[in-house]
């Protein structure tokens, strides 16, 4: 398996933050010609039995997934698991703690949104969560777009959701260190997620890559629907001097609210080592492995 591999290694379900099931995201990514793909909700992954079985349907080769919420210099951070045994009882515990702080904080975002005359947003966002145990910043802007309080969802992280907003609240996420030992004590692969959005400085950055392969992190996204063509060359660069595998994963969300569609970003840069090289026995084949 080469860099020449329509792979998509990263997108979000009901079971998170994405509008679409499991069956349908299998359905859509063959859809687009996707050769290998992996579900990656937020710090959740009860929906791969049912995404597996659907990739299997699907004659569509699958790695299980996950997208962990991390607290590092007090910024939030993702990282993205694959091929790990989701059996694994360590990793399903800490998903389970990593959860447990989303209800409170909801009840607080929406304390906050309610001293800025928008009331109700708690029970409003509850109605947009597939999943109770996994309420997110996504259901409220959905909320938000529904009752018009704003044209669109990135109108609503704009102006409610985000540092320093009435709707915004600190919250502590699980540590970088425990995320990557979860994911890789479970045989697993770690994987820094879109690394442009962070916004970091050089020094951030650098401690963050150092920090993250101290704890066995082995991979990073280059290509990603929250990168820009600039930034797939960059982090290429950044791949290879940390000597990192590199990874690709469109990010989607919705039909409606994403920008990238499954399968459809450019193929990693031929000169990277891909994450899949890493996991090659962990993919679970639909039919022969080739
Ligand atoms: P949470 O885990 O509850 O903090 O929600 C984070 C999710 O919100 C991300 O995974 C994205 O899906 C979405 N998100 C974060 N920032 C933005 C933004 N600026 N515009 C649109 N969606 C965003
Ligand atoms: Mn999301
Ligand atoms: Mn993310
Ligand atoms: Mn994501």
């Amino acid at each position: 398996m080469t860099t020449l591999l329509n792979a998509d290694l990263h997108c979000h379900s009901v079971v998170s933050d994405g509008t679409l099931n499991p069956e349908a995201l299998a359905q859509r990514a063959k859809a687009n010609g996707v050769e290998l793909w992996a579900l990656t909700d937020h710090d959740e992954i009860g929906g791969l039995t049912r995404a597996a079985a659907a990739a299997k349907a699907e004659g569509l080769n699958f790695l299980t997934g996950v997208e962990i919420s991390v607290t590092f210099i007090g910024h939030t951070v993702h990282i993205v698991g694959l091929g790990f045994d989701a059996t694994n009882e360590a990793l399903i515990a800490g998903l389970q703690q990593t959860r447990g702080g989303r209800g409170q904080r909801a009840k607080d975002m929406a304390d906050g949104l309610a001293k800025a005359g928008i009331m109700g947003a708690y029970e409003g966002a509850l109605q947009f969560a597939g999943n109770h145990d996994l309420i997110s910043r996504t259901h409220f802007a959905r909320f938000l777009v529904e009752t018009k309080v704003c044209k669109d969802t990135y109108e609503v992280f704009r102006k409610y959701l985000t540092e320093g907003k009435p709707g915004f609240v600190e919250h502590r996420w699980a540590t970088l260190k425990d995320a990557v030992t979860w994911i890789t004590q479970a045989g697993g692969v770690a994987i820094i997620a879109h690394p442009a959005r962070y916004k970091f400085s050089t020094n951030e950055e650098y401690a963050l890559f150092t920090e993250f392969k101290t704890h066995g992190g082995q991979g990073v996204e280059v290509i990603t629907g929250s990168h820009t063509p600039a930034e797939f060359l960059s982090y290429a660069d950044t791949a290879r001097e940390f000597d990192l595998a590199a990874s690709r994963g469109s990010d989607f969300h919705s039909p409606d609210e994403s920008h990238t569609e499954l399968g459809t970003l450019p193929l990693l840069p031929s000169t990277l080592k891909p994450v899949w090289e890493l996991i090659k026995d962990r993919i679970q084949y639909a039919g022969d492995p080739t």
